[in-house]
């Protein structure tokens, strides 16, 4: 049999081949210039202008899964297209005619679980990862047997009954969401929705670092939850006994409860959304903690704090992204540098700053540098004792390294 079969690590597998699938195209990279470099040297993407963009391949349905190859006959492989789309091939299996179906869903879902359970001893985390985890455009996070489910792509999308049957086999998930709202999405030609396909309920509990938390899967941002904080947060906490915190841009209190619960003396969590203040709230208090939840613009809260002169021991910035698209890089930065310089501000004498950054757009390098400039500016001296960002369920397809969008910075401050 050639069939893919379920193996639990490292075992090498190789594709089912769709003989019969007759109405299978293919999409034609000519030869010359750059076309498929990056793709020959193991990308899982292929450009608009590298391919053949006829009339014949602009009539395939946006997610279609196709045949690539070079002009002279090279397989590059089975990917989805879209011919909406500036990417226009993902590609899923390094063999053209792949079988792309709930068996082979399964097998790469079945890798990254086998993954997770070597470094996560609970069922939650991110259970998939995009490109990462040889899935491009598919996230989901796990919360024990609640899934997260997030496509990105027309490509992913039209195989949702293909994985929630492979999710079925792996984890027999109790409640199921469908969070169709990532920004990608608009790019693909697909529509917002958000659709609890299994079960009920959208309020889940969580565990992380030892601590419980709340979400609200349906509600919330992205999927709900952020867990590629994890390690960031418990090196905060590590830090946190006996001190006074602020978390800004605490969404449902990811930094402050764990560092409440580590034995801060004083915690608050500021954010300018009353449901996620509550749900820090609710977190506390399932944790036996106390936080002070205040709902406030960061930037007036930060300005007000810095001239009552009070400062925290700890201060975590973790904004949402100030840089949603290459057109925003030049005003983003100007914000990371303005927020590192009010952050330092309410930063006390021999306190410790993290500032992060999760906008795809912006590199680690300049990221690091407008921190730096904002930080000098306040005439402090300040160390770069971490540089970290998300954690290994989130792993970075080594042709993309520029997918690792979490850059988390953490400066003592003299
Ligand atoms: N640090 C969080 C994640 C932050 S997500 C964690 O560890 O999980 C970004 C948060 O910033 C969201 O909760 C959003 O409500 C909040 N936010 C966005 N703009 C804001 C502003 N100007 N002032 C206060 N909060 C803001």
């Amino acid at each position: 049999m050639t069939g893919w079969t379920l193996v639990q690590g490292g075992a090498r597998q190789r594709g089912r081949r769709a003989h019969q699938d007759m109405s299978r195209k293919t999409i034609i990279l000519p030869k010359g210039h750059q076309n498929g470099k990056r793709a020959r040297a193991g990308s899982p993407w292929i450009f608009s202008n590298e391919i053949r963009m006829d009339d014949a391949a602009k009539a395939i349905a946006p997610g279609a899964i196709v045949n690539v190859r070079g002009d002279d006959g090279q397989a590059f492989g089975t990917g989805y297209f879209n011919p909406k789309s500036l990417i226009a091939v993902r590609l899923l299996s390094g063999e053209c005619d792949a079988v792309i179906d709930a068996d082979f869903f399964a097998a790469r879902l079945g890798r990254a679980l086998a993954l997770r359970e070597r470094f996560h001893a609970r069922p939650f985390y991110r259970l998939c990862h995009a490109e990462g985890d040889g899935l491009p455009g598919l996230v989901i996070d796990r919360f024990d047997d609640t899934l997260s489910v997030q496509s990105g792509t027309a490509g992913m999308e039209r195989q949702t009954d293909a994985i929630m049957s492979a999710l079925d086999r792996l984890i027999g998930p109790r409640t199921v969401i469908l969070r169709g709202d990532a920004p990608t999405r608009a790019l693909e030609g697909l529509e917002t929705q958000v659709r609890v396909v299994k079960g009920e309920g959208r309020r889940i509990q969580l565990e992380e670092n030892g601590a419980r938390y709340f979400a609200d899967l349906a509600e919330g941002q992205k999927t709900g939850w952020y867990y590629d904080q994890r390690d960031n947060r418990a090196f905060i906490a590590s830090l946190a006994r006996g001190k006074s915190v602020l978390d800004a841009f605490s969404y449902a209190g990811g930094f402050g409860i764990l560092a409440a619960k580590a034995g801060a003396r004083e915690v608050i969590c500021l954010d300018s959304s009353a449901p996620a203040l509550a749900l820090a709230e609710e977190s506390a208090r399932a944790n036996a903690v106390t936080v002070k939840a205040v709902k406030a613009d960061v930037f007036e809260e930060l300005e007000r704090l810095s001239a009552s002169g009070e400062t925290f021991d700890i201060v975590v910035a973790d904004p949402p992204p100030f840089v949603k698209s290459k057109k925003d890089l030049e005003a983003g930065a100007r914000a990371y540098r303005k927020l590192a310089r009010m952050a330092a501000r309410v930063t006390a004498e021999g306190g410790i700053l993290l500032l992060a950054s999760c906008s795809h757009n912006i590199s680690a390098d300049r990221f690091a540098l407008e921190c730096a400039a904002g930080l000098l500016r306040t005439g402090r001296r300040a160390a770069l004792i971490r540089q970290a960002g998300a954690g290994p369920d989130h792993p970075v397809h080594p042709m993309l390294p520029e997918s690792a969008y979490l850059k988390a910075l953490v400066y003592a401050l003299d």
